[in-house]
């Protein structure tokens, strides 16, 4: 008998996200004995319909011409769904119609991000808070709002996180304690990213042992998601809720934001990411580890 599994992932209209798609849908159904019995859905998300639609069609074109998954006994399908991570009614409007469609679903990949400082931008009070409004607080608002609808057992969200996630890009040893205290509950969590927007606004993140140099912003907000993932991981132990989460480095990929020097195609950056969210690895019974190339790595 059929069944679903439904992915969503965020800010896939271009770059690694529309490679995670993509090879999420194109991965072998060999690998994956619950792909024959089961359809895959993945909700390619966007904040713009044009880019979004654009994808969409683009994958599913490609998955009609190869026939590919139906070949190997799975079916899959791309949708597509308007889903800004900064816009709590637009992140409410799509659990609320993915819930209607299909109950709820499987797999999160949360990995639209913004890294103004990677195009330019120097860091300052307002590259700082446009930084942190999304790939922080944005993932961190998105991830609640649909908690609710995650399948359990076997749930899954797949955080992108960056080598830059790394609590070493902290200079501060007093920070780096804070960040990684075992016991850090997520409103202390808040309350250091908020200090460092505070120190931000007053020119002091240097003295107070904030990164002094390079993507200082997208650092900072890259360390506070993987530091939620480890809250998150917790809380989903103490409530009893088979949910996995992980957060994965894609490694330095060619998109808009990685620069065309990068080593990696989006495709290898979607490697780890696809791999966690589809494959049943027992490394994975662990929560809220970080993972490069696969492998699990310390924070
Ligand atoms: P891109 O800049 O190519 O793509 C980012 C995506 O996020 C775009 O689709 C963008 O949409 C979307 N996005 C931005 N803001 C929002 C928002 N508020 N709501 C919804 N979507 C949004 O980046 P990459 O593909 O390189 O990065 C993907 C992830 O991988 C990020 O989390 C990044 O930090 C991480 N990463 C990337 C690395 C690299 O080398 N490229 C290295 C390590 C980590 P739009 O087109 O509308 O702007």
């Amino acid at each position: 008998m059929s069944s679903y599994i439904v992915a969503v992932v965020t800010g896939a209209n271009k770059g690694i996200g529309k490679a995670i798609v993509r090879n999420l849908v194109f991965y072998h159904a060999n690998n994956i004995p619950s792909l024959k019995t089961s359809t895959l859905i993945v909700y390619l998300t966007a904040r713009n319909n044009l880019r979004g639609l654009s994808a969409t069609n683009e994958i599913n074109q490609e998955l009609d011409s190869k026939k590919l998954l139906v070949e190997n006994g799975g079916v899959a399908r791309v949708l597509f769904h308007q889903l800004d991570i900064t816009d709590d009614e637009s992140v409410q409007k799509m659990r609320d119609d993915v819930q209607k469609a299909f109950g709820g679903f499987d797999i999160l990949i949360n990995n639209a991000a913004i890294g103004p400082e990677f195009l330019g931008e120097s860091f300052s009070p307002t590259v700082a808070k446009k930084t942190l409004d999304t790939n922080y607080w944005g993932l961190i608002k998105t991830t609640e709002i649909l908690l609710p609808v995650i399948k359990y057992p076997g749930g899954k969200i797949i955080n992108i996180a960056s080598r830059f996630s790394q609590i070493k890009q902290i200079p501060s040893k007093k920070l780096q304690t804070e960040f990684s205290r075992e016991d850090l509950s997520l409103e202390e969590l808040n309350e250091l990213m908020r200090k460092f927007e505070k120190h931000t606004n007053s020119g002091v993140t240097v003295q107070e042992g904030w990164p002094t140099s390079g993507t200082v912003s997208y650092n900072v907000s890259k360390v506070g998601m993987l530091a939620y993932t480890k809250i998150l991981a917790r809380r989903l132990a103490n409530e009893k809720k088979q949910i996995c989460i992980q957060a994965v480095n894609p490694g330095w990929v060619r998109t808009d934001m990685g620069s065309e020097k990068a080593p990696l195609s989006a495709d290898q950056g979607a490697e780890t990411p696809v791999y966690l969210a589809l494959s049943n690895d027992p490394r994975l019974e662990k929560n809220g580890q970080f993972w490069t190339r696969k492998q699990p790595e310390e924070w």
